[in-house]
């Protein structure tokens, strides 16, 4: 295990415990949420080494890296990930001039094939070499390792997407320098993360899904996200909600609780409902590099 010794938002080495709470997904090992004691930010402490990571990732129930329908979870999972496949090209179409795309956490690659689709000279970046074969096997989109990110040229794209990938780097503000490199001027950067301030998080504490210890290494609020990006030379444009987040983290949330996953359906229709004071479920920051 390591311990972070600084915050990563603000730099500051004081914390205290926040949240005690299991890997319901994988280990059901206990794992802590610290609070930073400048500037509120809450993040996983200690973490795995990064070479022992890769254990809380082998599950089938890994959803984000299997298509399989078993389930009315993952039967959901998927009707709603067509949506939203759709959903994200077009608001990127909207705020974007260039096609030159890079998705970081690429995944299976079905985000880029829609993107694909709609003309982006997308690739992909994914450290799974599972997902990357299926990648190329299925969705007919190139994707390459890590590395990769180190190795583009400066300026060369238009738009960097990171679908729920940002909360699971591990040296997040020097790949974010890189990731400024190889953005264009005033290029955009499309940020999906769970937000810990909404209300579904308050309701669910400690079996709230989306804090999914210890592949979760930060748990942003709005501000957390737009202080750390100022910092690094981006300005925050504008905040999407993802809705459906709310209901599938919080059906998810009521299995791990051991109660009637349905439930979560109401629970999410109420986050979505108290977001004007709480910020949605999951949202998408939209920032410009400045
Ligand atoms: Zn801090």
């Amino acid at each position: 295990m390591n311990t972070i010794e600084k915050c990563v938002v603000c730099g500051s080495t004081s914390h205290h415990p926040f949240l005690e709470l299991k890997d319901h997904m994988i280990t059901q090992e206990l794992f802590t949420i610290v609070e930073c004691e400048n500037c509120g930010f809450h993040f996983t402490n200690p973490i795995p080494s990064i070479d022992k990571i890769g254990h809380y990732y082998q599950s089938e129930e890994y959803i984000s890296h299997s298509s399989s329908r078993k389930g009315l979870i993952n039967w959901l999972y998927n009707v709603v990930r067509n949506r939203t496949l759709q959903q994200k090209v077009s608001w990127i179409n909207n705020a974007v001039h260039g096609k030159r795309l890079l998705d970081v956490g690429s995944g299976t690659g079905h985000f880029l094939r829609v993107a694909q689709k709609k003309g982006f000279e997308g690739y992909g970046i994914e450290p799974d070499d599972e997902a990357r074969r299926f990648a190329h096997k299925v969705n007919h989109v190139r994707s390459c390792d890590q590395a990769e990110l180190y190795s583009l040229e400066n300026n060369s794209v238009d738009v960097i997407t990171m679908w729920h990938v940002l909360e699971h780097i591990y040296d997040l503000r020097k790949d974010l320098a890189r990731m400024r490199e190889i953005l264009s001027p005033g290029g955009k950067m499309f940020v999906a993360v769970p937000n810990m301030n909404a209300y579904d998080a308050r309701y669910y504490e400690k079996f709230w899904a989306a804090y999914d210890v210890p592949r979760h290494l930060y748990h942003f609020r709005q501000q957390d996200i737009a202080k750390l990006f100022l910092d690094m030379g981006f300005q925050l444009e504008k905040v999407i909600p993802m809705k459906y987040d709310a209901f599938y983290v919080s059906m998810l949330s009521e299995k791990y609780k051991g109660r009637f996953s349905l439930f979560g359906g109401v629970i999410g229709f109420i986050s979505n409902i108290r977001a004007k004071k709480y910020g949605y479920s999951s949202q998408v920051y939209v920032f410009r590099n400045d």
